[in-house]
């Protein structure tokens, strides 16, 4: 078969490595390979699917297992652990946490490059004859028996299958970092800061450096919050924990990142005729699981192992089975971790903070196994 992907993100490298035996392009709009972002964490389920394709030892490599994630309030008393071992003895991965450049790259030196062009964007699809039909922005164009959209939350194709599908605010703002080798955090574990209506995170990574997350509630787009400094940033979050202020201080400018926060309400359906969602282009989420990345790679298994095995259609039938209502219930819950730790009444967060430390850890175990689920 003849198989176009687009995008050369996570999801489309994880695809064309997952794909065997067929005629594979893949099309990325940038002019050049470029590992960007910050840290993120991929939980033992996309550890599962990275192994499956005989990625995971070399992932886990730049990676770094984590052991706990503990959920303080600003006073620093905990509210609640989680043991990541429990995983590990359950489903045989490590959780780690990981540069997503360094991630992305693995994906990039492990894939095909042969057929990866990169300052093609696609501008436009559409499907006759069981035929797709593609169109780049430098006026060239090409038919295809099986198109890939992995092109992230903004999906181009998307747009044209599902038009009322747009990205949606999450109702708070996020800085990121990575902060150089700060004194005295624990190396396995990783921290929730929960206060009321703002919310701060750190996890380790390799070579003793920290990446951090620091979210806030504001109106989307706000130019005051644009325009901050890494000072006053620090200084937004002054009533937290001095760790959180040391972090957002060691870091340096060019690993301070800001954006407004999104996801998508997914389609009921990934798949239109020979067109496939993958990745965020299918349901972009909050980063609040730490499971945007893992969600595409374990798409991108699943398509490659469906299509490894069946006639086309029937794979793409149960890629959709397999996919959609797994991957919805991930934003969803998602959402609501997000608006439970982004409270705004402070009467509602301090009840959280109370309450928080009797939910019993085998309700939380409950409530996350569906990620292991297949
Ligand atoms: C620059 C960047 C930094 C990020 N940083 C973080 C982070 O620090 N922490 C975190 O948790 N998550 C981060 N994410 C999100 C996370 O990486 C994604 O949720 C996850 O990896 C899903 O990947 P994806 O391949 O579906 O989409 P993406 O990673 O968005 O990849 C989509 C790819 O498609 C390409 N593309 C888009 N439109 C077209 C087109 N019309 N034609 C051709 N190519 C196109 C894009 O250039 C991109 O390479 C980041 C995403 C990006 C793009």
């Amino acid at each position: 078969m003849k198989i176009a992907i687009i995008g050369a993100g996570i999801g489309g490298l994880s695809a064309a490595l997952a794909l065997h035996g067929h005629e594979l392009y893949i099309f990325e709009k940038r002019s050049t390979f470029e590992p960007l972002g910050t840290g993120i964490g991929i939980g033992s389920n996309a550890m599962q699917a990275l192994d499956s394709i005989g990625l995971a030892d070399w992932v886990q490599e730049y990676g770094h297992p984590l052991a706990l994630q503990k959920f303080l309030d600003t006073k620093g008393r905990v509210l609640k652990t989680i043991d990541f071992g429990e995983f590990k003895r359950r489903y045989g991965q490590e959780n780690i946490t990981i540069h997503r450049g360094d991630l992305h790259q693995v994906l990039y030196d492990a894939c095909p490059k042969i057929n990866l062009t990169f300052n093609k964007k696609c501008i436009s699809v559409h499907q006759q004859n069981n035929k797709v039909h593609v169109c780049f922005d430098d006026g060239s164009s090409d038919h295809f028996d099986l198109l890939i959209a992995a092109d992230g939350i903004y999906s181009k194709i998307r747009q044209t299958i599902y038009p009322h599908i747009t990205p949606k605010y999450a109702g708070y703002t996020c800085w990121r970092g990575i902060a150089k080798q700060p004194a005295g955090l624990k190396q396995h574990t990783s921290v929730e800061v929960w206060g009321t209506g703002k919310r701060f995170g750190y996890a380790p990574l390799t070579n003793g450096s920290f990446y951090w997350f620091a979210c806030i509630n504001a109106r989307q787009n706000d130019i005051f919050y644009q325009n901050l400094s890494q000072r006053e940033v620090a200084y937004l979050f002054s009533d937290f924990p001095t760790e959180v202020q040391d972090l957002v201080h060691s870091t340096p400018d060019g690993a301070f990142l800001h954006h407004d926060l999104y996801d998508i309400s997914p389609p009921n359906s990934y798949v239109d005729g020979h067109i496939v969602l993958l990745g965020d282009a299918a349901h972009a989420t909050t980063p609040n699981m730490g499971q945007g990345a893992g969600q595409a790679i374990e798409d991108a298994v699943t398509l490659g192992s469906l299509i490894n095995t069946y006639p086309l259609d029937e794979a793409l039938e149960h890629y959709n089975k397999a996919r959609v209502s797994h991957t919805k219930k991930v934003v969803r819950v998602s959402r609501q971790i997000g608006k439970l730790s982004q409270l705004t009444s402070p009467l509602l967060s301090n009840g959280r903070n109370v309450l928080t430390p009797f939910i019993p850890s085998r309700l939380l175990f409950w409530r996350l196994k569906f990620l292991f689920e297949k």
